[in-house]
Parts: structure tokens; C-alpha cells; sequence
């Protein structure tokens, strides 16, 4: 099973790969893919997945026949992670380099990005023969990057809250460069992206490249670590673990006793606020929502029965930073599956969806911990509060929780993996 959730992890390089990734597996189990532009026609008991914009889906199978409008059971993750982007014009010479010229995504622990082997993944667009565009997935699976640090020798504070300078500091060397010349062209880029899809796309001329989104990765794959292996270490944790445990679920998922519709959303755009068409700020659920219930007063009735889940990773106590979390609110690595809450609404959880997610992990046997933010801190937020809204469902923010939550290299429980699990198949039956 974990090894199962490693495979996810280190095929899903970017969130195009972490939807192909779900699509793959949910089409394996039975799931039709409609598309947004078609009409559909749903039968009873069926499978069903709907991608937008190649980096979010949602997926949902119909319970047996009802005369009532059901009421859906909605898990939401998010299919980002934070990174390191090449920009519009990828490449500039440096010191007789060229480098990569690299922009923030998300709120990424840049340090940890240091030192590491980068590979570069995404998605390109290319023109059609025929005209239009068709897109393809990249990996280019070599390191063929890092971000050297510099040698302490050469600046005595760096290990003294050293701040770094995003713009002058996460430039990634790549290539030889000529030192004469003052600006580079995505020539050499456009050469590597090529390469890689021409077996694929017989035909392919280089000018068809026509735009792409990239981002780097560690080539390092995530792997079991701990004494006794007891920890699941690796990038993009936040958030494909939920990604995955939601796909698992919905594979597992026998529709023939069920009186919900089990539907899973998983949305791009989370690290940088969800406001986009993609995101669980855009429509997308609204969307899928009210064309299953064409009629108002059906989708009223069907969304008074509802609720969500919202998955998300939460932090684990740290034992090098007692002072910086509640110490009564403060969930251990592998001790159960984390319960959100912010009395700002950063999260979705309420006094009734807690009640009503105590209740199934008392019928499943499954221990929760409780979190939330030191009074006098800030707190992050998640897709959950923003569907819970714009769909009028109860919500309850949950996730399993980690340790150095967008750093490069995050890590968690083994068992809380189970925990979840557990959780969302007794959610969805
Ligand atoms: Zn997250």
C-alpha cells in the first residue's frame, strides 16, 4: 500500500503529472472521463472524472437509484506544491553561466532547495498540424540543475537566519555560457523540451513549442525513513498524500449499499490563494454541483444533506521549537489524523462537523488530534473554507501531520497514512 502512495509521489512531478497520475489510476477502476463541453448522461452506480485546464479533476461515483436528491460527500485536496518556476525568458547568463532564472511559487523554504539534484517538469503547449493547440507532458528526468550554496568560508553568517534574495540568489546554473554576450534566449531550453517530445509527436518542428509551465524538482524520490521505517519522506507531500488517500478511497468505493454521491475535487492554485478558473476559488465545483442537480429546489435539497472534507496537511509537534506551537494543540507524528480549526474561519470546522467527524472516527475506531494556531500567530489556510462557502455544505478541515511542511523534503507518519484512509472510506460508504 505505501509503496503504492511512493509510485503517486514521485510520478506526480507538478500538478499536470499529479492529474494524469489520478486519471490513470481512476480510468483503471472504471471511471469515464466527460468533458466539461460535452452532454452528459449519468447512469446509476456510475464513475465518473472531469479534468479542468489539465491540473484539476473531480471525480464522483452516483449511489444506487434514490427518488430524493442524495446528498454528495465532497473530499477536497489541492494538486500544487510550492517551487521554483523558470520565468517567461527561462534562461540569462551569470558569470559565464547560464542559469536558470528562477521565480517563486507558493511559500516555498528556499533553503532546502539548495544543494539538491534538479530535473525540470511540466506541461508544453504545441501547435497542431492541423491547427489549434495540443499540449504534452514533460519530464526531463536528468538533474540538470542545482542552486549551489555558497561556501561558508565565503560568508561567515549564512548559518545566522541568513535572509535570502530570491531575484540575485536562485539563479540555477545550467549550461556553459558565453560571458560576452549580456542576454540569453530560451534556444537551449526549447532544444532540451524538444528532444524529449519529438519521439512522441512525429512531425514536431521546434517553432511548434509554443509556451510552457515548469517547474523544477528534486530527482531524490521519496522513500520510507526512521528507525524503523515508520516515516514517509519526500517533496509534494503537502498535498498529493491527501491527492492520493482521495483517489484511493474513490477506487475502493462500492456505490451498491451507498445512499451519497462519494466525490472527490482535488484543485490547482492553493499555494498562491485558489482564485483562478482551476482553483477552489473558480467554479469548478459550482459547476459539476449544478449539473447533476439541474433543478434549484433538487440542488438545495441534495446540498442540506452534504458536507465536506477538506484534506491538508497539518504540522507536527517539533521538538526543537517547543515555544512555537500551543502545547495543548500541538499533534504528534503518527498519532491520528488532525482536526483544524481557527476561530478566524482559516478553516472550515465548526462545532457540528467536528461532532459529526468525532462520531466516524469513534465508529471506526481512529484517533484524532486536535489542532490549532498559538493565539498570539497567524494561521495558514486551505481550499476548505472557500468550497464549504460557495457550496453552503458544513466543512471540516483534516490532514495528517508533518514536519517541515514546504520544505523540498517534508515527512510523515506511516500510520497516519492508514488513519486517513481509514477516515475517508468510512466518509464516502
Ligand atoms: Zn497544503
Amino acid at each position: 500500500m505505501l509503496q503504492e502512495l511512493l509510485n503517486f509521489l514521485n510520478r506526480s512531478l507538478t500538478p499536470y503529472h499529479a492529474v494524469e497520475t489520478s486519471l490513470d489510476l481512476l480510468t483503471r477502476s472504471g471511471f469515464v472521463r466527460l468533458r466539461e463541453e460535452d452532454d452528459w448522461s449519468l447512469r446509476p452506480e456510475g464513475r465518473y472524472v472531469v479534468v479542468r485546464g489539465h491540473s484539476s479533476f473531480m471525480a464522483w461515483i452516483m449511489p444506487r437509484q434514490s427518488p430524493a436528491p442524495c446528498p454528495i460527500h465532497l473530499a477536497v485536496a489541492h494538486t500544487d506544491s510550492p517551487c521554483l518556476k523558470p520565468k517567461a525568458n527561462a534562461l540569462k547568463i551569470k558569470r559565464g553561466w547560464l542559469v536558470f532564472d528562477l521565480q517563486v511559487y507558493g511559500g516555498v523554504i528556499l533553503s532546502s532547495w539548495f544543494d539538491r539534484d534538479l530535473s525540470l517538469a511540466g506541461i508544453v503547449y504545441l501547435r497542431h498540424p492541423e491547427g489549434g493547440l495540443r499540449h504534452a507532458l514533460v519530464d526531463c528526468r536528468q538533474p540538470l540543475t542545482r542552486i549551489p550554496n555558497l561556501a561558508i568560508h565565503l560568508n561567515r553568517s549564512l548559518n545566522d537566519a541568513y535572509k535570502i534574495n530570491p531575484h540575485e540568489e536562485l539563479s540555477a546554473p545550467f549550461l556553459p555560457g558565453d560571458p560576452s554576450e549580456e542576454n540569453a534566449s530560451n534556444a537551449p531550453l526549447r532544444h532540451l523540451l524538444f528532444h524529449i517530445l519529438a519521439p512522441a509527436h512525429p512531425g514536431l518542428e521546434e517553432a511548434d513549442l509554443l509556451d510552457w509551465d515548469l517547474n523544477l524538482y528534486d530527482v531524490n524520490p521519496a522513500t520510507q525513513a526512521g528507525s524503523d521505517g515508520q516515516w514517509l519522506v519526500g517533496s509534494r507531500l503537502d498535498n498529493l498524500l491527501s491527492v492520493w488517500t482521495i483517489v484511493k478511497a474513490l477506487q475502493e468505493h462500492d456505490p451498491r449499499s451507498a445512499e451519497a454521491i462519494a466525490m472527490g475535487g482535488c484543485f490547482d492554485h492553493e499555494e498562491v490563494g485558489s482564485q483562478s478558473a482551476y482553483g477552489a476559488n473558480g467554479n469548478f465545483a459550482e459547476s459539476i454541483v449544478s449539473r447533476l442537480f439541474p433543478q434549484e429546489s433538487s440542488r438545495s435539497r441534495a446540498m442540506a444533506r452534504s458536507w465536506l472534507l477538506s484534506l491538508d496537511n497539518a504540522h507536527a509537534c517539533h521538538p526543537n521549537y517547543p515555544s512555537l506551537q500551543d502545547e495543548q494543540h500541538c499533534p504528534r507524528l503518527d498519532a491520528g489524523v488532525v482536526l483544524k480549526r481557527h476561530p478566524g474561519l482559516r478553516y472550515a470546522t465548526n462545532a457540528l462537523s467536528a461532532a459529526r467527524i468525532k462520531d466516524l472516527a469513534y465508529t471506526e475506531g481512529l484517533p484524532l488530534q486536535e489542532f490549532t494556531v498559538r493565539a498570539d500567530m497567524s494561521c495558514g489556510t486551505t481550499v476548505g473554507p472557500v468550497l464549504s462557502a460557495s457550496l453552503g455544505i458544513p466543512g471540516v478541515d483534516l490532514g495528517v501531520p508533518t514536519w517541515a511542511m514546504h520544505s523540498i523534503r517534508e515527512t510523515a507518519g506511516k500510520r497516519d497514512v492508514l488513519h486517513l484512509q481509514k477516515l475517508l472510506k468510512g466518509f464516502f460508504a
